[in-house]
C-alpha cells in the first residue's frame, strides 16, 4: 500500500499553515447572495491603478503570443534610474512575494535558521519552511520588531533576516537609525531582508529609503512592490534591490518568465505616475484620519499605522465581529493567524466605505440583527 501522501512531503511542508487570502468580494456576494460588498480586506489601493498604467496595460496585450522579455529590461530601466542603481542591482518579481521567495531559497535550506518577529507578514514563515529551513519567531515589543531581542537571536545557524517596515500587520514602523544600527551589527553569515511593500504610505523624516544603505551592507535585499500604492495587486509585480552579487544569485533561481508582459508595461508606466502615488497616499491619510477619529469615538483602541490599514481592538471574539461585518457586505481580515485574536485589520478605503465599515463595526459590536 502506497504511504499517505502527507508523509510523502518535506518535513517543512508538512508543518506548513497556508496562506488565507482576504475573502473575494465575488466570493462573499455568491455566500451570502448580496451585492455591494466592499473589501477593505487585502491591503489594495481603494482608487485602483493610474490613467498611466491602465494605457499600458491595453497596449501590451497586443503581442501577448510572445513570451516576456525575461530580463525586464525596459522595467529595470526606470527603475534603476528612479532609485540610483545599476539595473544589475535589481531583481523583478512575480509580486514582491516572489522575491521573498527566492532569497529564501538562495539562501536558507535545511540546518539553517530564519529569524522574523511575532505578528510579522505570513509569507516569511511560508517561504522558510517551503525550503526545509527552521523559522525563529522573536517576541514583538509594542506590537512592532524587537531588534535587540532579533539580533540575539541571530547565531552560527542564521542565514535569513525578514524585517517589514512598516509591518504587515500591525503597521508598526522602524526609524531609520535604530534600523541601520541593526543591519551594521549583523554578522557577515546573515542576509538582511527589508520589506518596503507600504514604502509610499510610510513617509516621514524619520522612516528610511534604505536604497542607499547597499553601497556599504552587500548582504542587505530591500523589496518593493506595486501591489499597494500602485494599485496593482492582482497584476503581480514587484522587485528587490540589492548589491549585483545579490541580485546574480536570487536571479538564477528565478523563473525564466517570472513577470508577465502586461505587467512589466503597466509597472514601467506607474513607476513613473508619481501623481497617482501622490493622491493614492493623499486618500489614505484622510481616510485613516476619519477611520482613528471614529475608533476614538466609539472608545476602541487601535494600533497606530504607518500602511494603508490600521488594526482595530473589538474585544475577545473578533471572529464573530468579523463575520458579522460579512453579513452587512464589508470584509475585513481576521488577524488571529498572526497571534492577534482580539483585533481585526482594515484596509483604508474611500470615505463612504470607511464610513460604511464604521457603521457596520458599531452594529456588529453591539450585536445587532442584520435589518435584512
Ligand atoms: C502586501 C505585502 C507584500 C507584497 O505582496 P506582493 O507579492 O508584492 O503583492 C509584501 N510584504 C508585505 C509585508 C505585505 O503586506
Amino acid at each position: 500500500m502506497p504511504r499517505d501522501i502527507q508523509s510523502l512531503a518535506l518535513p517543512g511542508v508538512q508543518r506548513l499553515r497556508p496562506y488565507q487570502p482576504g475573502k473575494p468580494v465575488d466570493e462573499l456576494e455568491r455566500e451570502l447572495g448580496i451585492e455591494h460588498a466592499v473589501k477593505m480586506a487585502s491591503n489594495e489601493n481603494p482608487l485602483g491603478p493610474g490613467q498611466a498604467a491602465r494605457e499600458a496595460m491595453a497596449a501590451a496585450t497586443g503581442g501577448i503570443e510572445f513570451y516576456p522579455d525575461g530580463n525586464g529590461f525596459s522595467l529595470k530601466k526606470v527603475l534603476a534610474k528612479r532609485h540610483g542603481v545599476d539595473a544589475a542591482c535589481l531583481t523583478l518579481g512575480n509580486g514582491s512575494n516572489d522575491i521573498l521567495e527566492l532569497v529564501a531559497r538562495a539562501f536558507a535550506g535545511p540546518g539553517c535558521e530564519v529569524v522574523y518577529a511575532q505578528h510579522a507578514f505570513a509569507v516569511y514563515p511560508i517561504v522558510t519552511l517551503a525550503v526545509g529551513a527552521t523559522g525563529v519567531e522573536v517576541s514583538a515589543r509594542d506590537w512592532g520588531h524587537d531588534l535587540d531581542a532579533m539580533l540575539a537571536a541571530v547565531n552560527d545557524r542564521t542565514r535569513l533576516v525578514f524585517i517589514a517596515n512598516p509591518n504587515n500587520p500591525t503597521g508598526t514602523v522602524l526609524g531609520a537609525e535604530e534600523l541601520r544600527t541593526f543591519v551594521a551589527a549583523v554578522p557577515e553569515h546573515v542576509i538582511v531582508v527589508i520589506d518596503q511593500a507600504y514604502f509610499e504610505y510610510a513617509r516621514g523624516a524619520d522612516y528610511a529609503d534604505c536604497i542607499g544603505w547597499l553601497e556599504r551592507f552587500d548582504r542587505l535585499l530591500v523589496t518593493r512592490t506595486f501591489s499597494k500604492a500602485h494599485g496593482l495587486a492582482g497584476l503581480r509585480v514587484g522587485y528587490g534591490v540589492s548589491s549585483p552579487q545579490m541580485a546574480d544569485l536570487l536571479n538564477r533561481v528565478r523563473q525564466p518568465f517570472n513577470v508577465n508582459s502586461i505587467a512589466l508595461a503597466a509597472a514601467a508606466a506607474a513607476a513613473e505616475d508619481d501623481a497617482h502615488v501622490r493622491a493614492s497616499v493623499e486618500l489614505n491619510d484622510r481616510g485613516m484620519a476619519q477611520l482613528t477619529a471614529e475608533f476614538e469615538r466609539l472608545g476602541l483602541a487601535y494600533i497606530p499605522s504607518a500602511g494603508n490599514f490600521v488594526c482595530v481592538e473589538v474585544g475577545g471574539d473578533a471572529m464573530a465581529v468579523y463575520q458579522a461585518l460579512l453579513h452587512r457586505g464589508v470584509i475585513v481580515r481576521p488577524i488571529d493567524v498572526y497571534g492577534m485574536p482580539g483585533h481585526l485589520r482594515v484596509t483604508v478605503g474611500r470615505e463612504r466605505d470607511n464610513a460604511r465599515f464604521i457603521e457596520a463595526l458599531q452594529a456588529a459590536m453591539n450585536g445587532d440583527r442584520d435589518e435584512d
